[in-house]
């Protein structure tokens, strides 16, 4: 498979005059190949590239950019097995699941945006002020940095560029240093299709090349899928030419799990969404909380549950979860449930441990006995790590669902659907499901509260992310 290893700056692909990064196979610890990082002068160029095209492209109708938006999915989907090939290689994922899961989405966000940005209508123009016509406009920010975390690198690309360019924004995309690989193949269909300089790609890390990203002056809006450390950086560089900020930050789950909640199916929700991509999602069922009536029933059930995932390279038969993006990665994890352990109250119910030989693989692990000022309760591992935690009040859990830094997602699980709904609305989450977990669609919102960040991708809401509105007045007269 050739391998793009080319940044994008105003339609021409250019290596790196930066530090070579090595790029890893999670699966086997080998190195796939090495990306340049982009200069200081390389990022300026890509900034400058997207504020010439910007006045081309924001003068386009939205029937216009549908038109190339659909024309994109097309291709991303004609392409389909080699970026999920290039995806499963470079992060470690099962093969068959990027291609089943991720891709589908991926190319399903430019469709929704195509027909989306067609639909934004305005409000109603008047008459405010006597002798005088108010309208509203709804126009592009300008020059957008688009900065995404390892975890789903084209899933991410997608979620921010589909919106951004819907609108009439130009972009640069700065993937994760880790995994750049689809980004750039992607950067082959946005040069064939799009005109020079709408979007943009430089690859390299966050300090190096992220932070003058964000430091640009001509950039207009920062939109940042990251750890919370990141966000609170981003949003102190921003704060001096006073940028738009889109953030998406971290997560840590609450899984409630009620008596009268159908234990089956909770405990196979949370086999699947507790460990989809080894854990390593902001969304990820991690934090359990189960009625004292069904604890142990529910526990041993979990633990016999989660025993079978079916850990593995990207193409084993019947892989279900992969390794972990880094061997770093892995020892964070391992030290979480070390500290667990050490404080004797909890146990490793299976899993807690690194699987030996290569790759960065840590196997699925659930630990019960944990109590709400745990640090495995409170802090996100981001990995194959859930814990369970006992309750016996419907107020108590709601209390200790909400007594946390962050306010990405929740689950409530019940047959009760009135209580479903007294419990969701009093939950601090930017998503709540029902009997369900993890379940995203094109056209219904994603994004946190509290310190999970706010900025909503997906939907119609990120269009108004990535618009401002704006008065025009006609004097009568
Ligand atoms: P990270 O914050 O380390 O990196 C994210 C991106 O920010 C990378 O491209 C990185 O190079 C860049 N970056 C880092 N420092 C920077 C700086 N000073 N200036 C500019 N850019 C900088 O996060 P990660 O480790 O790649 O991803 C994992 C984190 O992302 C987790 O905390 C996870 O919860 C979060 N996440 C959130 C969502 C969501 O939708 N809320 C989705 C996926 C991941």
């Amino acid at each position: 498979m050739a391998i793009n290893t080319k940044l994008l700056i105003d339609g021409k692909f250019v290596s790196g005059t930066g530090h070579d990064e090595d790029i890893f196979n999670p699966a086997t610890g080998e190195t796939i190949t090495k990306v340049a990082e982009a200069s200081i002068e390389q990022v300026s160029k890509a900034v400058n590239a997207a504020q010439r095209a910007f006045t081309g492209w924001s003068a386009t109708t939205p029937g216009q950019r549908s038109l190339l938006l659909l024309k994109i999915a097309d291709a991303i989907e004609a392409d389909a097995e080699a970026f999920a090939r290039l995806e499963a290689t470079n992060c470690g994922k099962p093969y068959a699941g990027v291609l089943a899961d991720e891709i589908p989405g991926v190319v399903d966000c430019f469709r929704f945006y195509a027909g989306a940005i067609r639909c934004m209508t305005g409000p109603v123009a008047g008459e405010y002020l006597e002798g005088f016509t108010s309208m509203i406009r709804r126009d592009p920010v300008g020059v957008i940095a688009s900065i995404a975390p390892w975890n789903y690198p084209l899933m991410m690309s997608a979620w921010k560029i589909a919106p951004a360019i819907a609108a009439g924004n130009t972009v640069v995309l700065k993937p994760s240093e880790q995994t750049p690989l689809t980004a750039l193949k992607f950067g082959e269909i946005l040069a064939d299709i799009l005109p020079k300089g709408v979007v943009n790609i430089v690859c390299g890390r966050g300090e190096s090349v992220g932070q003058p990203l964000v430091e640009h002056p001509v950039v207009r809006m920062v939109s940042l899928t990251g750890d919370i450390s990141t966000g609170q950086k981003i949003l102190k560089i921003a704060a001096d030419t006073m940028k738009r900020t889109h953030l998406e930050l971290g997560g840590k789950a609450p899984v409630i799990v009620f008596d009268d909640a159908d234990i089956s199916a909770a405990v196979e929700g949370i086999r699947a969404f507790g460990f989809y991509n080894a854990g390593q999602d902001c969304t990820a069922a991690c934090r359990v909380y189960v009625h004292s009536k069904v604890h142990d029933r529910f526990v041993a059930e979990l633990a016999a549950a989660v025993s079978t995932i079916k850990l593995g390279t990207q193409d084993e038969e019947g892989v279900e979860m992969g390794p972990l993006i880094s061997d770093r990665q892995r020892n964070r994890v391992a030290s979480f449930v070390e500290r667990a352990v050490s404080t004797g109250h909890m146990e490793v119910v299976t899993g807690g441990k690194m699987r030996p030989g290569p790759g960065f693989f840590y196997e699925p692990t659930v630990i019960a006995g944990a109590k709400h000022e745990d640090e495995i309760v409170r802090r996100e591992v981001f990995g194959p790590v859930v814990s369970v935690t006992k309750f016996n009040e419907t107020q108590q859990v709601i209390d200790w669902a909400n007594d946390s830094d962050y306010g990405l997602a929740s689950s409530i699980w019940t047959k009760d659907l009135g209580k479903a709904n007294r419990v969701a609305r009093q939950l601090q989450y930017g998503a709540t499901w029902i009997n369900t977990h993890f379940m995203l669609t094109n056209e219904m919102p994603h994004g946190g509260m509290k310190m999970s960040g706010y900025g909503k991708d997906l939907s119609m809401y990120a269009l108004e992310d990535y618009t401002v509105a704006r008065h025009v007045m006609f004097a009568h007269d």
